[in-house]
């Protein structure tokens, strides 16, 4: 059951892929006149546009500019730049563009449940696993979706009778879904990324501010992180709508923080002024990184505001498990610990990171999207045994190690092929001591050498189980 009547309408898709595709086949099945276009031609797209293809849905490939003739609407995948000339057509012509989460949200039936939604540059996917894992354990029927790779317009058409759902929602997505209305939200945190996507800072921050519009019980914020309060300060909520921050510190009224190896709630209680409650403790958190402690407050707090109990908390966090690539500790070899942060593909998860190891051999480099490596290096310098670069923009990083940390041995590997991480492991094992930590956290995005982070943490993994081999 549906709230969104497209009978008839023209409605052009920009783009295939994971969000594309289930929209594609969501708007044919409202009765919309579908065309999906796409820039790129490939066996890839082709066997994608197949099935569409049978469904009556027109393919273009080839051509991702040019605006269908009698289009009503555009529904945008997250990948397309606000910039794109298919937008200024659309804008032109006055057909309104929505996102995919735009559209799902207006598909939603009466019935649907009510969306706990998180954002930030860096945590959203773990924080919304950690999330589900909470409400799982209070016994309610919920799932993780959206960005973290569940597409919500499959998710809303389903007929599975979710009590709630943990939505994870990038920039990209809060650009174009102006509608979007949670229950609660989270922003994490917010730090230089994607801006040639965005624009500017300001604009990002912007967009993900949107993720506030409108709600209903909570507007959660990162306490160390002002941003994101100011954001909680801008939006517009609904009467009676709470800021509540948290903190890796003692928590004031209103927020939820860390005592004593205790999360503790001092917001959802009923004498905030007096009162705390004890909800877990630090070591029930995997891994028990201080990032990771925020997240775990951060979907505490989510949770709390949608009434769960506190046992629900720390049950939760205790059957939560990290997805792979996220500071995920491969092997010992000779004494050295090998931790793959493949994920870290930007300065501010890789400073997350750094900070967790006391000596580190430090794999770095790929795309660095715009990025500067300054201030990452100088807040890590004093932990770095030593550092191996790979990849396409290795030369910027090489360069702020040179400013900020002289003293530090550098391996610059000058390479950009798939191979190069197993040279890159053996060279780390080489600077590493016993008791140091070989990390791979490239502060940079994997597609110069890789097809995804997955693969180049694959990589590094595989390289270091050789090694390991090697050693016995
Ligand atoms: P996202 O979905 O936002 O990309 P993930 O949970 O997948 O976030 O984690 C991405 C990367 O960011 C990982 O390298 C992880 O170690 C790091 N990270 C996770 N949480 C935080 C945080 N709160 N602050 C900084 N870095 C973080």
């Amino acid at each position: 059951m549906t709230g969104l009547d497209l009978a008839g309408q023209h409605v052009t898709v920009a783009g295939l892929g994971v969000s594309g595709v289930p929209a594609a086949r969501a708007l044919a099945g409202l009765g919309a006149v579908v065309t999906v276009v796409n820039g790129s031609d490939g066996e890839r797209e082709r066997a994608q546009a197949a099935p569409l293809e049978e469904l009556g849905i027109t393919v273009r490939l080839g051509d991702g500019d040019t605006l269908p003739e009698g289009t009503d609407l555009v529904v945008t995948t997250p990948g397309w730049k606000p910039a794109s000339p298919l937008f200024q057509a659309a804008e032109a012509a006055g057909v309104p563009v929505w996102g995919d989460v735009e559209l799902a949200w207006r598909m939603r039936g009466p019935e649907s449940p009510p969306w706990l939604a998180v954002t930030g540059t860096n945590g959203k996917t773990t924080t919304v696993r950690m999330l589900a894992a909470i409400l799982e354990a209070e016994g309610l029927r919920t799932a993780a979706v959206g960005n973290i790779g569940v597409p919500l317009v499959d998710v809303v058409l389903s007929d599975e009778p979710y009590d709630v759902l943990a939505v994870e929602l990038s920039s990209y997505q809060l650009h174009w879904a102006p509608s979007v209305r949670a229950h609660s939200a989270a922003v994490l945190n917010l730090a230089p990324d994607h801006l040639d996507w965005h624009g500017s800072m300001e604009a990002y921050a912007a967009d993900k501010g949107r993720i506030y519009e409108g709600n209903t019980v909570a507007c959660v914020y990162n306490v160390a992180d002002q941003v994101t309060e100011d954001l909680v300060r801008e939006a517009d909520v609904e009467e009676g709508c709470r800021a509540i921050g948290f903190t890796l510190g003692t928590p004031g009224p209103s927020q939820l923080g860390v005592v004593e190896g205790i999360l503790v709630d001092r917001a959802f209680v009923e004498n905030r002024q007096k009162q705390a409650q004890e909800l877990a403790e630090v070591s029930d958190v995997t891994p028990a990184a201080p990032h990771n402690i925020a997240n775990a407050l951060a979907a505490a707090a989510l949770a709390r505001a949608f009434g769960v109990r506190p046992q629900s908390v720390r049950d939760g966090l205790r059957a939560f498990h990290p997805d792979a690539h996220r500071i995920e500790h491969v092997a010992d070899v000779a004494g050295v610990a090998y931790v793959d942060d493949s994920k870290a593909t930007n300065t501010h998860a890789t400073e997350a990171s750094l900070a967790a190891y006391e000596h580190i051999v430090w794999i770095a480099g790929g795309l660095a999207k715009g990025a500067t490596f300054d201030e990452l290096v100088q807040k890590s310098a004093g932990r770095l045994r030593g550092a191996v670069l790979v990849g396409a923009d290795r030369a910027l990083i090489r360069e702020a190690l040179a400013r900020h940390a002289p003293d530090v041995p550098v391996v610059d590997l000058d390479r950009t092929d798939t191979g190069a991480m197993s040279k890159a492991v053996r060279e780390a094992a080489r600077l590493a001591r016993p008791g140091d930590t070989v990390l791979l956290a490239p502060a940079c995005a994997s597609m110069d050498m890789y097809l995804n982070y997955t693969k180049r943490g694959e990589a590094f993994a595989d390289a270091v189980r050789t090694l390991a081999a090697q050693e016995q």
